[in-house]
Order: C-alpha cells, then sequence, then structure tokens
C-alpha cells in the first residue's frame, strides 16, 4: 500500500513536470526469466501484447487522435532521443517510452487531456515528432534515421519493464554525473527501481556535459531575493553561500544562501543550471555554478545508455542496468 501512495505522489508530481525533469545510472544484470519468455512467445503467436495490439488516444493540441503503439512509438523516439545513437540505445528508449505509455494508460487521464492518454507537449507528457516534422527536420538524413527508429520500435515490440508484473515509471534524463539519482532524492517518492547507479558517459561522449552559469553579485541577488525576500545577501559574495549539502550520488541536496535554507532543485530552477549535481564559486564578485550533466538524473540517462550500447551492451541489459530489479517482457494490460 506505501508504495502504491508512494508512485500515486510521485505521479501527481509528475504532472506538473516538464519531460526533460522527468526524462531523464548499476544494477546486475539480468536476463529474460524463462517465465517472461513463455509468456512472450505465447503473445506473439497469438498477436497479444504487440504494439499493433494496443490503441491509444494522442491529443496533438487540437484533436484526439486514435493510434497504435506501432504508430506512435516512432513518434517518440523521434522526439526523445537523437537518432545518431546507437541501435541498441534506441531500442531501449523505444522500450522506456512503450513502458512509459503503458503506466500512462494505467493511471488516471492527466487533466489537461481527460480524453486522452498522452499529447504531444513535452512540457506535458513526451515529446512527439511526427513522420513529416522529421522529415524536415533531419534532411538527406531522413532515411537513414527514420530506418533506426523503426527498426528500434520493431525489435522491441510490446517489450516493456516491469516490476511486480506492472509496466514500471520509466524516466529518463539526457546525462548523469557519475551516477543516476534516487527517485527519493529528487521527488519525494522513494521508487525501488528508480535508485542511483553510476553512469559511464563523460565529457567527451557528452555536448556540454560540464556547464558554467556565471552571475554577478547584484544579478544573483536580485533573482534570489525575488524569491525569498528574507536574505540576507550584501557585501562580499564570498561568505553568501553556505553548507552545500550533498546527496549520495553526489547531486547538492541543499544549501544555506543568505541564511535561507533552500534545496538543490530549487537553485536549480532559480538559476536555471542544468542539472543539480554543481559545485558553487563565489570570488567575492560574483557567483559561479560549475554544472555536470543535464535532467533531474532519475532512471535511464540517455547519454549512458548509448555509452553503454558502445560498450556492446545489449538494450535489455541497458534497462536492466539503470532501472534496479526489473525483469523485461510483454505486457497485455
Ligand atoms: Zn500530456
Amino acid at each position: 500500500m506505501r508504495q502504491i501512495i508512494a508512485a500515486g505522489l510521485l505521479l501527481l508530481l509528475l504532472l506538473f513536470l516538464p519531460p526533460w525533469l522527468r526524462a531523464e545510472e548499476p544494477s546486475p544484470e539480468r536476463s529474460v526469466t524463462p517465465q517472461s519468455l513463455q509468456t512472450e512467445q505465447a503473445a506473439q503467436e497469438s498477436g497479444a501484447g504487440s504494439d499493433a495490439a494496443h490503441t491509444l488516444r494522442l491529443w496533438d493540441g487540437s484533436t484526439v487522435r486514435t493510434l497504435t503503439a506501432a504508430e506512435y512509438l516512432p513518434g517518440v523516439v523521434r522526439g526523445e532521443m537523437p537518432a545518431v545513437f546507437e541501435p541498441e540505445a534506441l531500442k531501449a528508449q523505444a522500450a522506456a517510452e512503450r513502458t512509459y505509455l503503458y503506466y500512462r494508460m494505467s493511471a488516471a487521464p492527466k487533466a489537461n487531456h481527460p480524453n486522452a492518454d498522452v499529447c504531444t507537449d513535452p512540457g506535458c507528457c513526451t515529446s512527439w515528432l511526427s513522420e513529416e516534422d522529421a522529415r524536415a527536420k533531419w534532411g538527406e538524413n531522413f532515411q537513414q534515421y527514420e530506418a533506426k527508429v523503426q527498426q528500434a520500435v520493431a525489435d522491441t515490440d510490446g517489450q516493456v519493464v516491469l516490476y511486480d508484473s506492472a509496466p514500471i515509471m520509466a524516466v529518463f534524463h539526457s546525462s548523469s554525473a557519475g551516477a543516476t539519482a534516487g527517485s527519493g532524492e529528487v521527488w519525494t517518492a522513494e521508487l525501488p527501481y528508480l535508485v542511483s547507479v553510476k553512469s559511464p558517459e563523460d565529457s567527451d561522449s557528452v555536448p556540454n556535459y560540464y556547464s558554467v552559469n556565471t552571475f554577478t553579485a547584484e544579478e544573483f541577488r536580485a533573482v534570489f531575493q525575488k524569491a525569498h525576500p528574507e536574505a540576507k545577501l550584501s557585501g562580499d559574495t564570498s561568505g553568501w553561500i553556505r553548507d552545500v549539502a550533498l546527496t549520495d550520488a553526489g547531486r547538492v541536496s541543499s544549501a544555506v544562501v543568505g541564511g535561507v535554507t533552500v534545496t538543490g532543485k530549487e537553485l536549480r530552477s532559480l538559476y536555471g543550471l542544468r542539472s543539480t549535481a554543481f559545485t558553487v564559486e563565489a570570488d567575492g564578485k560574483s557567483v559561479a555554478f560549475h554544472v555536470t550533466g543535464y535532467g533531474h538524473g532519475v532512471g535511464m540517462s540517455q547519454y549512458g545508455a548509448n555509452a553503454l550500447a558502445k560498450e556492446g551492451k545489449t538494450w535489455q541489459e541497458i534497462l536492466q542496468w539503470y532501472y534496479t530489479g526489473v525483469t523485461i517482457g510483454l505486457y497485455n494490460g
């Protein structure tokens, strides 16, 4: 019951989070269990559980369209992961998106679209790029990229990430900072399959892996005091930020700014930082945040998935790396 309540709370929070925050590392590798293989075989013989057998309602901002998962999923893979990524990473993304779709379909509809399961607004559900838009975006690379996307969906047909036989909340993010964050570090609920694990991507493989946000004393103060007028920020910046506390995964959990305790998440939001994995440098006249990675850090790291694929990991191994204690199998719900 606690798990259900916790998952419910997390879901509520997610209603207000854009996908790159959702979206957005190692557990022992596990293979597909004999039981799920049997299920898979039986389902494939009957066609049940395949993407073509699942119908969903997609809100595109003007109308509700009815699509099969086979028609819908290429759009989210196109929209959420660079098509230049390794085939196994694209397959992991396809299975994670399918899992998230079925997770959404098993929950109450979102208030934004009470008559649809998912929408195309990345600020609400997940990015969705139509074939037509992908043609325009990818230009001469369209045929090559589209083939990879379609292959990723087809090769994982019907397969989802399961915990206790149910589709998980398969959140992901762009890149981590050595390790992913546990769900409890970022949201309120600790989910057993969303715990911190190592993630292999680095500055050689991730654009803007390290970023710096610098603010003058005046800029920093204006932003902070707008949110916290009681903060005492005067004179030299070097004493403004104190007691920076880190999570086990090395992200900022809290800090005291001008006498006011705030979370790392709030600082990320206030100053537009790419993640909560940052250090602070205050030299007296300015404040600089040195940031690593991009996104909330929970669940699968997309660049980490690509790095694991380059090491030879399969899409199932990648998913089981980032989602602890899960199995991969067909979902017939
Ligand atoms: Zn939506």
